[in-house]
């Protein structure tokens, strides 16, 4: 569904991206995880084109996103038509939620399937209607984002990311934002989608998902893939010595 190829990126003279390979076939659930600072987001940012890498290629679906130069000697795309296009196959979901907070959690839901996708509000409500349910958050659509916790958010958030009807999800530290205690309910919808057979890329600090949801792991080093494979086997038997310092951290 997702291919990247030599991806680099760097912000001045600090190279953080150097060369990164990834192959996202329809269904995998790859974690992505790594030290702070490793170059995670930033290779997330880069696949969506919210950053501008200094090399690399994008494919979706077969589909080359045209690149030209900048300036500075980075990248943007090169088609607006195919970007946008290419934006609604790829969802995001951010650490902080980002919902916007002056427009109710249904409203937050139907508004880019109305003016992105060009579907009709009755339409964008039914549909919103149902993801709404499947995230557990029909009951509070007419909520506004402050007067809901924040693993409500993230829910919601999900269900906005869906509603475009992305072929793969990026997931950047979902959870991270959230009291301990609010973690435990978007990982549940996060596994419902995993299992749903949905292609997500998730970066993550939660080693239980990593290692019992998804079905890729890559573990990058200072902007290096230092390790990627089969969880059980990274996790069980991991090859580089920083992947097993990793590991001996607390989580
Ligand atoms: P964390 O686990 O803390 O979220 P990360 O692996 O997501 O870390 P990135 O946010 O990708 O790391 O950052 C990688 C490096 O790139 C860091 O050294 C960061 O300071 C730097 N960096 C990221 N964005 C920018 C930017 N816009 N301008 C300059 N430097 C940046
Ligand atoms: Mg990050």
């Amino acid at each position: 569904a997702l291919q990247i190829e030599g991806m680099f990126k760097s912000f001045g003279e600090h190279e953080v991206l150097k060369g990164i390979d990834l192959t996202a076939n329809t269904g995998d659930v790859i974690s992505i995880i790594g030290s702070s600072g490793s170059g995670k987001s930033t290779f997330l940012r880069c696949i969506n084109l919210l950053e501008t890498p200094n090399a690399g290629a994008v494919h979706l679906h077969g589909e080359l996103i045209k690149m030209r130069s900048l300036k500075d000697g980075s990248q943007e795309a090169a088609d607006k038509k195919q970007l946008q296009r290419m934006r609604t196959k790829l969802a995001m979901v951010f650490q902080s939620f980002n919902l916007w907070s002056h427009l109710t959690i249904l409203e937050n839901v139907i508004e880019a399937p109305i003016h992105v996708l060009g579907v009709s509000r009755k339409e964008a409500i039914e549909r919103a209607d149902a993801l709404l349910q499947k995230v557990g958050m029909f009951e509070r659509r007419d909520y506004y984002p402050g007067h809901i916790s924040g693993g409500q958010q993230q829910r919601a958030a999900i269900a906005r990311a869906l509603a475009i009807e992305p072929e793969v999800l990026l997931f950047d530290e979902p959870t991270s934002a959230l009291d301990p205690e609010l973690v435990g309910e978007v990982l549940r919808v996060m596994t419902d989608l995993a299992e749903e057979g949905r292609t997500m890329l998730v970066v993550t600090h939660e080693m239980s998902f990593a290692k019992g949801v998804s079905n890729q792991v890559m573990f990058l080093h200072q902007g290096l893939v230092e390790e990627f494979g089969d969880p059980k086997e990274i996790f069980e038997n991991p090859k580089s010595e920083r992947m097993k310092q990793f590991l001996q951290r607390d989580f």
